[in-house]
């Protein structure tokens, strides 16, 4: 039996494994094996240079980062594992973690499982993406590609306007496309999107193709009631349509809000039973950042340490 188990392999997940294994907990990891279709080590995987993590001046690229995450939690003394978890049963202890066809137990778990950006599969994704498009604006729109250059948002939620207001720091303009004729997002949010002179709304509108070269330089649009079809210049298409957090294998046995993110304790990596404790973006649907994952990692570990001596 193990004292931890961490389920789920990103920055969360092995600020986690650090931290409990030179807590002399002897973490086992399940990194997952392209869980939610991303690859161990998590949605940092999936893009290139990453500028906004402390300690790394000139930036580092997505994977070699996560590398050495991984590489820092086995020399800590956590046991990481490639294969995915199918189920979990939390109803009495100690808690069965289920690979495989094959139960391993602990004494408290620590949930790290990230969420997936949701694509829209548009024809020349493949070709564009990380070439002019991204799931995070947030994260991406500084680069030297967007600079001064129109940009696209799909979306009308929260995402969407938040990021939409933050590319025009950096875009000589935004264009929104929201598929309906209102936004989703809050009032303030969506009227700070409406004010801004840079950005500008095509409501009802779709994308129904990304163009380039090398990179992406034009989006094709319609207009879904009129069926007008529009060619937008631009340098970026960001996604802004939301988040799916890889909460399936959890069977409905921990809180979980009504998209299916686990429901912490303000402030605490605490859930619905003590002794399980989620971090990262599988509980965080406003921050989603990498730094932001790791601090909630550490938090994690430390509740599980405090958890097992304070029985
Ligand atoms: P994730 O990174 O989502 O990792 C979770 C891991 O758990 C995945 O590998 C998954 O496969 C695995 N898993 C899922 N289910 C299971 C299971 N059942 N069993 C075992 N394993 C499982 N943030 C920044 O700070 N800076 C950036 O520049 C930046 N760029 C980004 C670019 C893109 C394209 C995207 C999509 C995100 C970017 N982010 C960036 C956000 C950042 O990647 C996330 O906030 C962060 O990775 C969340 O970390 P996490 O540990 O919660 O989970
Ligand atoms: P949401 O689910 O709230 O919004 C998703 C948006 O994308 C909606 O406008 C939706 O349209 C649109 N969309 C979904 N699928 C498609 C598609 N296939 N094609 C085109 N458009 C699509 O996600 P968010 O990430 O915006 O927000 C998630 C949560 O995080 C919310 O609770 C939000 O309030 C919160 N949040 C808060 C922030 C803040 O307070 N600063 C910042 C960011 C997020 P439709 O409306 O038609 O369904």
């Amino acid at each position: 039996m193990r004292k931890v188990i961490i389920i789920g392999s990103g920055p969360a997940g092995h600020t986690a494994a650090i931290y409990a294994g030179r807590a002399t907990m002897a973490p086992l990891m399940f990194e997952g094996m392209m869980a939610g279709g991303v690859a161990a080590g998590g949605q940092l995987t999936t893009t290139t240079e990453i500028e906004n993590f402390p300690g790394f001046p000139e930036g580092i690229g997505g994977w070699e980062l996560m590398d050495r995450m991984r590489q820092q939690s086995i020399n800590c003394g956590a046991e990481v594992i490639t294969e995915t978890v199918d189920a979990i049963d939390l109803s009495k202890r100690p808690f069965t973690v289920t690979v495989d066809g094959t139960e391993h137990q602990a004494e408290s778990i620590i949930i790290a499982t990230g969420a997936t950006a949701k694509r829209l599969g548009l024809p020349g994704e493949e070709t564009f993406w990380n070439k002019g498009m991204s799931a995070c604006a947030v994260c991406d729109g500084a680069l030297p590609i967007f600079r001064d250059k129109p940009l696209v948002v799909i979306g009308g939620g929260d995402s969407a306007c938040e990021e939409a207001t933050f590319l025009t720091k950096f875009a000589s303009k935004v264009h929104m496309l929201v598929r309906r004729d209102e936004f989703r997002a809050s009032k303030v949010m969506g009227q700070r999107a409406m004010d801004n002179d840079k950005i500008e709304i095509h409501w009802n509108s779709a994308a129904t193709e990304a163009k380039g070269d090398e990179f992406l330089s034009h989006v094709e649009i319609e207009n879904l009631k009129t069926g007008e079809k529009k060619t937008l210049e631009a340098n970026g298409l960001f996604y802004a349509i939301g988040h799916k957090p890889n909460t399936d294998f959890l069977t409905g046995q921990l809180e979980l809000d009504e998209s299916g993110y686990i429901i912490t304790k303000d402030g605490t990596p605490e859930t619905s039973i003590p002794g399980v404790f989620a971090c990262g973006d599988v509980q965080d649907k406003k921050w989603r950042q990498a730094i932001t994952a790791a601090g909630s990692g550490c938090m994690a570990a430390l509740a599980a340490e405090h958890f097992l001596t304070s029985r």
